[in-house]
């Protein structure tokens, strides 16, 4: 079952970040929050938990410490539930943002009256991803900020942008979590002792991806895409259309169950609305919500299609350090140490190779939404041909 992400909406939620969350309190204290930050820092470090508590600090009606939301009120925990208009993230359709999303969804975003609350936080998910066209129409945006417009922009680094823009922006650094933040993050999630050294060492210093571990549907998904190589050896050649199959519809159905929570979030909306008892919904807000939720679930397939991307990576390179003789220690996968060595066996270094190469083009094909069944079925084949070698 899926569940919309956790809800977070305070200062609290936003973990390992203390110096980043340090100079947007005082901002916030000394009403001083720019119109634009950019917030550089590795991906699924906390950028979402910072804009939503940004975003409860600035619209809270009930708290009375300028710095942070109360974190309970409907406001707040709408915020948290990313529900309330005052926060948007805007995440990459494709490969990159387009100067379409920018005049379409952006600009009318900034631009809209708001119909409650006082300032709204837009984050731009990658924004080191808007192509020149975008990045153009967004510093016109940027040259005249509408006064109730807080934006963020999430950069893994600044490079890619116009000077133009990261000039009109305040800076705040995001830090990888260290091994202890990301135990004290496995503890809180609930994961089992005697998993959490694995799942840890799984998620590569992303609390993200810890987060995903927490889940029991990915934590399985994670050992069927580990076992893809050994399952491909056992059910031979006649495996590859039927996994391809398999694997697609597994990330359809996540698409599926994000739809079904989407439809609960909207009745209990409708409901915090009134929508039965009187008006109905404000003005455009169910057709904002309806647009923002189904781009949510195009996204989610996506998502679970690049974790088995991400997977299938990570095992096929910790079989190159089992065959590099590396100790256990530096496995990415270290639950997965025995079926590590026999798939060594299985396949020789150069086929390894090979199989991260055709990873890496499934990875370019689907970001070019090249069908999804077509794409793994080649990256299967490329993995088992020297599986059935004689
Ligand atoms: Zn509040």
């Amino acid at each position: 079952m899926t569940t919309l992400a956790p809800p977070v909406a305070t200062w609290d939620d936003v973990l390992g970040q203390d110096a980043a969350v340090r100079s947007l309190r005082s901002a916030l204290a000394g009403d001083q929050v720019a119109h634009a930050w950019l917030v550089v820092g590795p991906s699924g470090v906390g950028q979402r938990e910072l804009a939503r508590a940004l975003a409860a600090a600035l619209n809270c009606p009930v708290s009375d410490d300028p710095a942070t939301g109360c974190g309970t009120c409907s406001t707040c925990e709408r915020i948290a539930r990313g529900t309330h208009p005052a926060v948007l993230d805007f995440e990459p359709e494709g490969q990159f943002h387009v100067v379409d999303a920018v005049r379409g969804d952006w600009i009318p975003a900034a631009t809209r009256t708001m119909t409650e609350g006082r300032r709204k936080v837009l984050r731009i998910v990658a924004a080191d991803r808007m192509n020149e066209g975008a990045q153009n129409a967004f510093l016109k945006v940027l040259e005249e900020p509408p006064a109730s417009v807080v934006w963020l922009l999430d950069v893994e680094e600044d490079g890619l942008l116009l000077d133009t823009i990261v000039s009109r922006c305040r800076r705040i650094d995001l830090v990888p979590w260290t091994p202890d933040a990301m135990a004290t993050l496995a503890a809180q999630l609930g994961i089992p002792h005697e998993d959490r050294a694995a799942r840890v060492r799984a998620a590569m210093g992303s609390p993200d991806r810890l987060r995903d571990l927490a889940d029991p549907e990915l934590a399985e998904a994670r050992w069927r895409h580990l076992a893809i190589v050994a399952e491909l050896a056992e059910r031979g050649p006649g495996a590859v259309v039927p996994m391809a199959k398999e694997l697609v519809a597994w990330s359809r159905g996540r698409s599926a169950a994000l739809k079904e929570a989407h439809l609960g979030e909207m009745e209990r909306l409708e409901e915090a609305y009134g929508v039965e008892r009187d008006k109905g919904w404000p003005p455009g807000v169910k057709q904002r919500l309806t647009k923002r939720f189904e781009r949510l679930e195009r996204q989610e397939q996506r998502r679970a299609l690049e974790m088995l991307l991400d997977d299938l990576a990570s095992y096929l390179r910790d079989l190159l350090a089992v065959h590099a003789g590396a100790d256990a220690a530096t496995l990415v996968n270290i639950d997965h140490e025995a079926a590590l060595a026999r798939d060594a066996e299985r396949l020789d270094v150069v086929d390894v190779v090979a199989g991260l190469g055709a990873v890496e083009r499934c990875r370019e094909a689907f970001e070019r939404n090249g069908a999804p069944e077509l794409q793994l079925e080649r990256l299967l084949l490329a993995i088992s041909l020297p599986l059935y070698r004689p």
